[in-house]
């Protein structure tokens, strides 16, 4: 926002003002010799009118906003009957990191909703490092999930690796996920919006906040209803934590930008000894939901078993409900 001055006033003391209502500037002169003052980013959000009444201010300018879409979200989004979002509890998706077998998507899956998890998820088509590694089962294995979830009172949620298969991930899908890898790919964005389901957006693992909201202003715009955010770890320099959890950016989306989001403390680390302590982080941090790997056999899972937890460790994540929500305790 750009606060434009009288000619004739003095900015110390129009800054000032500004200052006391909680708004951040820096003054620059246009090249007509005019004095305006630039309102910083993390500034209190205050009406026009309110400034307009200061002394010497001559006009106020908002430019046009970025992302208008995401600017219009609202705070709390609800999927399949779940709700998510500030003042909601926080909401628990768990599953398995790939699908691997009728059986065992169903045995996860009840012990995942006995944990308190609200989602069920797990990928049908896999986005790995090599063309070696085991690439998902597909089709068949969004049957399962789906049954599954049915069968235990879940809803699903599960990656859209391309364009391609996007519309039969949206027939299985309540959420449809669009992994890290996949974030920059405004195609496919496009794709997972038009579907018409809720787009769990993941966040590039070298993404800037503005890339991030840009991608789900993709997704908004092609018509998807809702978007809930997923911070799942950013590159940093030290592999020995896998990412660097981003929770300064969940902070800012929830309380800031007053968005839903979630964080994925298993890919985010790499190691199932750091999932409790980074989960319970993100909550504080801010975080409406986790996103969760679990499994019952890790040693023999088809991918990342070395972050899975066992199902039974879930409900530790969750902190008490007779607590208030960390959002409700925002600033
Ligand atoms: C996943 O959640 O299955 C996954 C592959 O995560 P990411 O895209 O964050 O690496
Ligand atoms: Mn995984």
């Amino acid at each position: 926002m750009i606060v434009t001055l009288d000619r004739d006033a003095d900015p110390a003391r129009v800054r000032a003002e500004l200052t006391g209502l909680g708004l951040w500037t820096e003054v620059y002169r246009s090249d007509d010799g005019g004095t305006h003052l630039r309102v910083l980013e993390h500034s209190r959000a205050v009406g026009t009118d309110e400034l307009l009444r200061i002394d010497g201010v001559r006009s106020v300018s908002a430019p046009s906003p970025r992302y208008p879409r995401v600017d219009a979200l609202s705070d709390r989004v609800e999927i399949a009957g779940v709700a998510v979002g500030r003042g909601c509890p926080p909401v628990l998706m768990a599953g398995p990191c790939s699908v691997e077998d009728e059986d065992r998507i169903d045995r996860l899956a009840a012990r995942v909703a006995a944990a308190g998890a609200r989602f069920l998820r797990g990928g049908a088509f896999k986005p790995r490092t090599s063309p070696h590694e085991f690439q998902g089962i597909g089709r068949r294995a969004l049957r399962w999930l789906r049954d599954a979830a049915d069968r235990h009172g879940l809803a699903v949620v599960t990656e859209a690796l391309s364009e391609r298969t996007v519309d039969e991930v949206a027939e299985f899908a309540d959420l449809i996920q669009i992994g890290s890898r996949n974030m920059h790919n405004g195609a496919l964005l496009r794709a997972a919006g038009a579907s018409g389901r809720p787009v769990l957006v993941k966040r590039g693992m070298a993404a800037t906040l503005d890339e991030w909201l840009g991608a789900a202003e993709y997704c908004l715009e092609a018509g998807a209803p809702a978007v809930i955010f997923c911070e799942r770890g950013i590159r940093g320099f030290d592999r020995e934590t896998r990412n660097l959890l981003d929770l300064a950016s969940v902070a800012l989306l929830a309380y800031v930008r007053r968005l839903p989001v979630i964080v994925d403390p298993s890919h985010a680390l790499g190691r199932r000894d750091l999932v409790a302590p980074l989960a319970r982080a993100a909550l504080a941090a801010g975080a409406h939901g986790l996103l969760v790997e679990v499994h019952d056999a890790p040693d023999t899972a088809r991918s990342d078993g070395a972050q899975a937890l066992d199902p039974d460790d879930l409900s530790a994540l969750l902190p008490d409900p007779a607590l208030p929500a960390a959002a409700d305790r925002s600033p």
